[in-house]
């Protein structure tokens, strides 16, 4: 049975949540909501787990840690806070605030795109730029409908074409913004879907398709969505950032 209120764990195997909830439930409800849009969480559970997101960790470690005398950029920094020259844009700023906010990702330059979608979102329908053009996506988010999960799955389990109110949000912007500092946003496997007509029944219809197209975790109604958005990622599937 369909409830609006059960976050989805599909690691867990777990179905979603009777209507009547004890106590202890609503503690492990409230424990999950962490890691979607909400409160930093734990890393074991909260960081990507694929190989490849952390394959460049070596690298990206060394060179992030030793400070140019040229700094990249100014967004989201202080005189005092200089940083490291990487990549020599706007991507410097990006690790710069991964680094500063302890964002347990390891990443490189390459990691970034200004450019990938999908077979039915472009690039630019999936990430709407805000502070800067780069995003970051994980495959998961991005992965061909025949490979049975991702979002291009999801709005074909729709049936109908979705408006991504939100993807990649870097940690500049999420931090400005009063955003968890692990958010899955942050981590370029989430996406917020529009509820055009904000009602329980398309919301239902998202959540459905979401389920359909393997989502790792799907919000519930409590979340900072409600009934404005779905918000689903693929946290727990392998791949990175690369095509
Ligand atoms: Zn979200």
């Amino acid at each position: 049975m369909f409830n609006a209120n059960a976050p989805k764990q599909r690691l867990t195997g777990e179905p979603p949540m009777p209507r009547s909830l004890g106590r202890s439930s609503f503690i492990a409800i409230a424990a999950v909501l962490q890691f979607a849009c909400g409160t930093p969480t734990s890393e074991s559970t909260s960081a990507p787990r694929d190989g490849q997101g952390a394959s460049t960790s070596g690298q990206a470690t060394t060179q992030r840690g030793s400070r140019s005398d040229r700094p990249a950029g100014t967004a989201g920094t202080t005189a005092a806070d200089p940083i490291p020259s990487r990549c020599g844009d706007e991507r410097d700023v990006l690790l710069h605030a991964y680094d500063t906010q302890g964002i347990p990702i390891d990443l490189d330059c390459a990691d970034f795109t200004k450019s990938r979608g999908t077979r039915s979102l472009t690039f630019e329908a999936i990430f709407r730029v805000t502070t800067q053009p780069w995003a970051l996506l994980r495959d998961p988010l991005l992965a061909p409908s025949d490979k049975w999960y991702g979002l291009d799955l999801l709005i074909e389990a729709y049936g109908a074409p979705r408006v991504v109110n939100s993807s990649y949000r870097d940690p500049v912007r999420n931090k400005r913004a009063g955003g968890a500092r692990r958010s899955r946003h942050s981590f370029g496997d989430a996406a917020d879907l529009d509820n055009a007509t904000k009602s329980l029944e398309e919301w239902q219809r998202m959540w459905t398709a979401a389920e359909k197209a393997s989502a790792d975790y799907i919000e519930p109604l409590s979340g900072p969505c409600k009934l404005n958005c779905l918000h689903a990622d693929w946290r727990n599937h392998d791949g990175g950032y690369r095509p």
